[in-house]
């Protein structure tokens, strides 16, 4: 066992900017890759799993995914049991000692796990865990990444994940967390104007994904159009969807382009309202390959459909 901790040291010591040198990282979803690439900068290699088009409670898993996470350094996530569909098998069969599930609640436990809502303000936490909301958002709503304001949180996150797992580099995770945040904030602040006519415009939406995006945009998202969290839209329940919406005048359909096009479609004929497609990951739509062009094309979709 030394010779062979030796004879890689040896190894390192001849290539010191191989690929092999980098520290490995693997990140769950699009916009992940993008901050942690940021974040990371030279120093890492980062391997995504989700495709930016699925959709993250139902994530399709490869035999490809155990390989990069038995390799890897670090998994940076979203957490809040939103990657729980896929995340504790394959942690579970990768077999990595610096990222094990946790038997009891399947979170990520080990050094190498980055959970990237540490310090995020969860919205609708239930008093006690609690399956009202459905059997998906047991800890709360896990779609923070949908306010641009938490990409600030995740790229912290990232930064300090990083400097914990390689702390000689330190210093330069700082750095490039400093040189993305000051390309942030000022898109934050240009979106937060941006978003002003929205604010009060009331909305539907297909998944109960958008309360962090409401809180940002002022939109006032009433009611879903699945039943619960991954519970699909009964018939009663649409028909009871298109008399709320004509009661309180509802003038926006929020469409996930995961989720089928029919009962958005139908209901905007019903009631006259306007469906705005946005993407839940980067990489999800034409144009929103990263945390902020995600952010920036979601923001421009409802505008467009609200007619502001
Ligand atoms: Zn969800």
């Amino acid at each position: 066992m030394r010779k062979l901790a030796h004879a890689s040291v040896l190894l390192l010591a001849l290539h010191p900017l191989a690929e092999a040198a980098k520290l490995r990282v693997v990140a769950t979803i699009p916009e992940l890759v993008d901050i942690t690439q940021r974040v990371g900068g030279d120093l890492v290699s980062v391997d995504g799993l989700a495709r930016g088009t699925e959709d993250i409670h139902q994530v399709v898993m490869k035999p490809s995914f155990v390989t990069k996470l038995n390799r890897a350094a670090s998994v940076v996530y979203l957490g809040l049991t939103v990657e729980h569909g896929f995340m504790p098998g394959l942690l579970d069969v990768a077999r990595n000692p610096a990222m094990r599930p946790d038997p009891d609640t399947l979170n990520c436990l080990g050094p190498g796990c980055v959970d990237c809502s540490a310090g995020v303000r969860v919205l609708e936490k239930p008093e006690s865990l609690s399956r009202a909301q459905g059997e998906l958002h047991p800890q709360g709503n896990p779609h923070y990444n949908l306010n641009p304001e938490n990409g600030r949180a995740i790229a912290r996150n990232i930064a300090a994940g990083l400097s914990r797992i390689d702390p000689a580099h330190a210093a330069d995770y700082e750095k490039n967390l400093t040189t993305y945040l000051a390309e942030l904030d000022p898109k934050i602040a240009e979106w937060k104007e941006l978003a002003a006519p929205l604010k009060g415009v009331k909305a539907v939406s297909y998944h109960k994904d958008v309360p962090y995006l409401g809180a940002f945009t002022g939109i006032d998202f009433v009611d879903t159009i699945e039943l619960k969290p991954g519970v699909a839209p009964t018939p009663t329940h649409l028909a009871e969807l298109v008399k709320k919406m004509r009661e309180q005048k509802v003038s926006l359909i929020v469409r996930e382009q995961q989720y089928d096009a029919k009962a958005p479609a139908w209901l905007a004929e019903q009631t006259g309202a306007k469906v705005a497609v946005i993407g839940t990951m980067a990489n999800s739509l034409p144009g929103t390959e990263t945390f902020i062009k995600l952010s920036e094309a979601n923001l421009k979709n409802l505008l467009k459909a609200a007619g502001r």
